[in-house]
């Protein structure tokens, strides 16, 4: 799985920083979370391939967020894309997709489902779920974590020997995850010759927002949290009037939820230089990265 920060400024783009737009590659698809203006041409710089987006995850209704939708949506229509796009957001982001159909009059072959989401479950798959929790902003505002479910433990052959069983057939049987009867009449499962379950990756994404006990708790040992890091700690009054955090409050939650990384974005354009934001993040939760446009953050697969 891998990350991809396609635009890391907020409110307003600069020369090095486009409006705010996370990437996650996974297993062949894209998830998107937010889609500002130039979400576009940052995919087409980063190489991930638009024809792969599977579903687009919108935070909030403010402009910056969710300009780039429409020109996404056009783009995969030019693709001959058949399949369905999905796209969640709060209340509005149907009417939002629907008025730019109309108006813009562009017509698509694939079908584009559109949800608007409430807090708890928004998408359940056979490997993975996604759930959005209600952030702290100006604006009703979602915060998402895509969450992959257990894997099975590794196989063990020792343990799998030690049942008399040999290397063939009955072996692949049991790591795809079937049970088999042996000559004498035992019934061995798959479980009684793995280790442990094996835990999923968990990415979340909570932008735009102040500090709030929901990005607590939904983010509880996510292996990245992607926070909302508009201002340095001067500015504590100006990012809780704006609906947003400090790079030391962001930190703060990352610690509190113990996740194992943070990557602050939606950078304010006043900060041409990150290196004291980092500094600031870094005192409070060493594991901070500052976003810049098309970094790429690889999440393995935990053993
Ligand atoms: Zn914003
Ligand atoms: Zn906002």
């Amino acid at each position: 799985m891998k990350v991809v920060t396609l635009g890391t400024s907020g409110a307003i783009p600069t020369l090095r920083r486009n409006l705010p737009s996370v990437a996650i590659q996974r297993k062949g698809q894209i998830f998107l979370l937010d889609c500002g203006e130039g979400t576009q041409m940052q995919l087409m710089r980063s190489k991930l391939s638009i024809s792969k987006m599977e579903k687009v995850f919108i935070s909030h209704l403010h402009g910056d967020h969710l300009v780039g939708l429409p020109g996404l949506l056009m783009s995969l229509g030019h693709f001959s894309r058949q399949r369905p796009l999905f796209i969640y957001g709060p209340v509005g982001i149907k009417d939002y997709v629907l008025a730019n159909r109309k108006y813009l009059k562009f017509y698509c072959e694939y079908e584009i489902v559109i949800e608007e989401v409430t807090e708890g479950i928004v998408c359940e798959e056979e490997e993975y779920w996604v759930e959005a929790t209600t952030l702290d902003h100006n604006h009703r505002t979602f915060g998402y974590a895509l969450i992959e479910r257990q894997r099975p433990g590794k196989f063990l052959v020792d343990k799998a020997r030690a049942f008399g069983i040999e290397e063939g057939p009955l072996f692949g049987k049991l790591q795809r995850g079937e049970d088999i009867k042996l000559d004498d009449g035992r019934i061995i499962h798959p479980e009684d010759v793995s280790g442990n379950p094996r835990r999923g990756r968990k990415v979340v994404y909570a932008l735009d927002t102040r500090p709030c006990q929901n990005t607590v708790e939904l983010s509880q040992g996510a292996d990245l949290l992607v926070h909302d890091g508009m201002f340095s700690g001067n500015e504590e009054e100006e990012a809780r009037l704006r609906g947003h955090s400090t790079v030391a409050q962001a930190a703060r939650v990352a610690l509190e939820a113990k996740v194992k990384k943070l990557i602050l974005t939606h950078l304010s354009s006043r900060y041409p230089d990150d290196k004291p934001l980092l500094e600031e993040a870094k005192e409070i939760f060493p594991e901070t990265i500052i976003a810049r446009d098309l970094m790429e953050i690889e999440i393995p697969l935990p053993r």
